[in-house]
């Protein structure tokens, strides 16, 4: 349940409703807002809800206990009306800006991430995407540079003034992840290591969740809600695609799940429109669409010479192409409100 505080609320009466709900042995995630504290209460069993919240909202500093009945209560939007914005450094997400996140699928060497970053950037991409290390589907492809890659992307992302987002699979590895990156990527076919969600919710780095590629929307929201209910306020979601009986295109990129998500969900939505087709000639359409339909970030994939690439170089665009996809964007982003 969630206990909202009278906007006249003191310090020392949202200390007392803390304490009595310690007190009866739950958890407390407050979340101090400039204009009201909103005080989340863990593991209320069901039969007992409805005494605890009539002894709360008797009380004249609280405004209204809700009973949230999702199953995922920190991720949804009763626990927070207002859309989450989380600060990387001061690249603000989630705001009414679109974050560009941008960079090649993997980190190959030091020379082709760099010229895949500095065109990114050139065009206006913030935060420089890159995989150290690769879930790959065959155990004989790359499987990444490791604590090499995550060097170059901190070296480079330093040099052009971005932020790192890379992968992280293993949970005995996202303390040295986070040492390099300023973001997180939990990939799709992690969204259900929950031992991993744990470890990320213990950590202070913003993370990005990827769906799960045969996940509901429900589950990929209660996936995030391990990561919060840690401590880890800074979760952001990916779309990147979901696994159909389509065989045209990589995954079938469920642009519906934005609205969607957004409807249920405080925390922004970032789209991956490269793995969502795996298709270069279909990146720009899907970017298009993703901003028109409330994305608040893209994540791209772009190598200079995709033919060269060692992973997903048919998705990948190529620098120019880049820059074609910023200049067709920015029309589309003014038409509903955003900047880009
Ligand atoms: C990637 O971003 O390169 C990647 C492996 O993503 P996903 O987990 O969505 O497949
Ligand atoms: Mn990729």
């Amino acid at each position: 349940m969630i206990v909202v505080m009278a906007s006249h609320a003191t310090k020392e009466q949202i200390q007392d409703v803390e304490s009595r709900i310690t007190d009866w042995g739950y958890g407390v995630h407050p979340i101090y807002g400039a204009e009201r504290t909103v005080i989340g209460a863990v593991g209320v069993p069901e039969a007992d809800k409805a005494r605890y919240m009539e002894s709360l909202e008797a009380l004249s500093y609280v405004e209204q206990v809700i009973a949230i009945l999702r199953p995922y209560k920190f991720a949804s939007r009763d626990y927070r009306a207002e859309d989450t914005i989380i600060d990387v450094n001061g690249v603000k997400i989630g705001g009414n800006h679109i974050t560009m996140m941008a960079g090649p699928c993997t980190v190959e060497s030091y020379e082709q991430t760099w010229e895949s970053a500095k065109a990114c950037r050139e065009q206006g991409a913030t935060i420089l995407r890159g995989g150290a290390y690769k879930p790959s589907t065959s155990p004989y492809s790359f499987q990444g540079l490791e604590v090499e890659g995550l060097k170059i992307l901190r070296d480079i992302a330093d040099k052009l003034g971005m932020q790192v987002i890379t992968e992280v699979m293993d949970l005995r590895k996202v303390e040295l992840v986070s040492q390099y990156a300023d973001i997180l990527q939990i990939g799709t076919r992690n969204m259900q290591n929950y031992d991993l969600l744990r470890e990320v919710g213990q950590c202070k780095t913003p993370a990005m969740l990827k769906r799960g590629m045969s996940s509901k929307i429900e589950e990929w929201l209660q996936a995030a809600e391990y990561i919060l209910l840690g401590g880890n306020p800074n979760v952001m979601l990916c779309e990147r695609g979901i696994r159909t009986f389509e065989t045209i295109t990589r995954n079938t990129l469920d642009l519906s799940a934005v609205p969607a998500v957004k409807e249920l969900s405080h925390l922004p939505v970032i789209v991956d429109p490269s793995q969502g087709t795996g298709k270069r000639s279909l990146v720009l359409a899907l970017s298009k669409a993703a901003v028109a339909v409330g994305a608040d970030g893209l994540i791209i994939e772009v190598h200079p010479h995709p033919e060269q690439a060692l992973k997903d170089g048919a998705q990948s665009l190529t620098c120019e192409h880049f820059a074609e996809l910023m200049q067709a964007l920015r029309p589309v982003a003014t038409a509903v409100g955003r900047t880009l």
